[in-house]
């Protein structure tokens, strides 16, 4: 009896370890399409998208074709995130628009409200640190609102930062230091830490689980458009060489 308890008792731990690595990576698009390494891969991603993009068209033209795609979506009322999803990728177009990085970022009361959004700003202004999670943080902290959502540099219980990339290990940190639950539309097969998290040293491990961080519950074309803003860069190779 004690036998088949403790077996009982693995199968569960086994089971719900799995849902939650599952809960951070679930997604309706086959995972492949979130690994792109070649200009001629975006390429063909962007062209099969709804926004009438063509193999040719110049930079410019494609990122105003997303935009005009972007600025008309409705979210899906089936995918409770796709409000954000949509507000974070608009965010990741207006860096990509002034030739940084395709990242964006929104903070979320506990109401659902959006109250603060930025973007990333690492090559427009020279600076290694400015992601768009740090970007976001950094310039909400900085406002007087800010008071009415902290304790000190600790976010009040209930505040998310929706990210439209999966957070890298500096900002997954930053967001867990400050007691802030952690969303994102589309996941970081070769760079993202929230899938990581029991990578990290234990008390970091143990702070970050203390915050609910999940992949955003987003529409595929909202996926897809995450991963291929991020991956813009890759149409002029820009960013240090
Ligand atoms: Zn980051």
């Amino acid at each position: 009896m004690k036998k088949i308890l403790t077996f009982s008792c693995l199968i569960i731990l086994v089971i719900s370890g799995f849902s939650q690595q599952n809960s951070l990576v679930s997604t309706e698009v086959d995972p492949s399409y979130f690994i792109t390494h070649t200009r001629q891969e975006l390429i063909q991603k962007l062209v099969d998208l709804p926004c009438g993009i063509k193999p040719d068209d110049p930079i410019e033209i494609i990122l105003q074709k997303i935009e005009t795609f972007l600025v008309a979506f409705q979210p899906d009322r089936e995918y409770s995130d796709d409000v954000y999803a949509k507000a974070a990728n608009l965010q990741a177009l207006k860096s990509v628009k002034q030739g940084g990085y395709g990242i964006g970022s929104v903070l979320i009361d506990k109401e659902g409200k959006i109250i603060a959004a930025a973007y990333n700003t690492q090559i427009q202004k020279n600076r290694s640190d400015l992601h768009a999670e740090m970007t976001l943080m950094t310039k909400f902290e900085e406002t007087h609102k800010a008071k009415k959502y902290m304790n000190m540099y600790v976010y009040k219980p209930g505040l998310t930062v929706f990210s439209s990339a999966e957070p890298c290990p500096m900002c997954f940190i930053r967001i867990s230091t400050a007691g802030c639950n952690t969303k994102y539309c589309t996941p970081g097969p070769e760079d993202g830490m929230v899938t990581r998290i029991n990578c990290l040293p234990a008390s970091w491990k143990e702070m970050a689980s203390k915050q609910k961080v999940e992949i955003g519950d987003c529409s595929p074309i909202m996926q897809k458009l995450s991963h291929l803003l991020f991956y813009s860069y890759l149409l002029d190779n820009r960013g240090p060489h």
